[in-house]
């Protein structure tokens, strides 16, 4: 006999944030499995069984839940934010790739639902309104290397960056080695946004620049946006100031730019100074 298994999101804070499809997968399932404080976010329901697991036991947890299914059961695999980022969604995918065959004939539904990064950005503004990527800091599952070679890609080509996983208690130094690192591309001025706890009752979101951001403004509850050279800080009368990315951005043409190496420009001011110089072609900025 064949179960089911869903993989739901159920976004970064309290009810508000579950989607209706999440709320009844969450009904529809016998059991319930995920880190303990996921959990402890869905009501109880008569009849319903939980099984809480640690928050490194991502593999573990999704091969038991895998193991029920097969069993003929309705199983619930618990994530915050959206499963597919950073989360079970992947760590499912790969035990049933590895697992025995059975496992493919789990009918298999994953549930999406609001990421960090979303709720993080759209208290202030909307600093991901252009090109932008997310970036986990954790190097539990890769090496400090790569995550260094990923920060100077992608703010050396403009991209806006979300980062998850900015620390840890075994992690505490990674944020502020990514800060300095970023340093090296992108000017002092760049936003930088702090986002804890979104979406709960101890949300606290800060606002600062590249050059004063401090790593212990961040714990793992935290999303850290950091902007590109063309985030922008609107202050506001009365009210807290708009952090945006304008939709459109300055075009560098090949043969002006080619120089620059598009990866490792050593800060972002410099860019925008240098293209002037060459001729790079600006495309339109005008927002309606
Ligand atoms: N699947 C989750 C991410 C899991 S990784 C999602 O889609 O949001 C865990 C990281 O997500 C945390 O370290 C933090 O960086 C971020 N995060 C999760 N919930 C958050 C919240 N409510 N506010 C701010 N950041 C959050």
């Amino acid at each position: 006999m064949n179960g089911r298994l869903f993989v739901i999101g159920i976004g970064p804070g309290d009810a508000r944030y579950l989607t209706p499809e999440a709320e009844a997968a969450l009904g529809a399932a016998d059991t319930l499995y995920g880190y303990t404080p996921y959990l402890d976010r869905v009501p109880v329901r008569s009849g319903q069984a939980r099984q809480p697991s640690d928050n490194r036991e991502e593999g573990a947890r999704a091969a038991a839940a895998l193991r029920h299914a097969a069993e003929g059961a309705s199983i619930a695999l618990v994530s915050g934010g959206d499963p597919g980022v950073f989360a079970m969604a992947a760590a499912v995918c790969e035990a049933i790739e590895a697992g025995p065959d059975a496992w493919r004939a789990i009918a298999l539904d994953i549930i999406p639902g609001v990421t960090a990064m979303l709720a993080v950005a759209a208290r202030i503004g909307a600093p991901l309104g252009h090109d932008f990527c997310a970036l986990s800091l954790s190097d539990n599952l890769k090496p400090w290397p790569l995550i260094e070679q990923r920060l100077d890609a992608a703010a050396g080509a403009g991209f806006v960056l979300a980062l998850y996983n900015p620390v840890s208690r075994a992690r505490p130094w990674q944020l502020g080695a990514a800060f300095a690192r970023l340093r090296r591309h992108l000017p002092d001025r760049t936003p930088v946004v702090f986002g804890r706890a979104v979406g709960r009752v101890d949300e606290h979101v800060v606002v600062t620049t590249l050059a004063a951001a401090d790593a212990a403004a961040a714990d793992m509850a935290t999303l850290v946006i950091v902007g590109s050279p063309e985030t922008r800080v609107v202050p506001r009368p009365g009210r807290a100031p708009l952090v945006y990315t304008p939709r459109s951005a300055l075009g560098l043409t090949q043969e002006a730019c080619g120089e620059l190496g598009g990866h490792h420009l050593p800060n972002g001011e410099r860019k925008q100074a240098e293209c002037a110089e060459t001729s790079c072609v600006p495309s339109s900025r005008k927002l309606s």
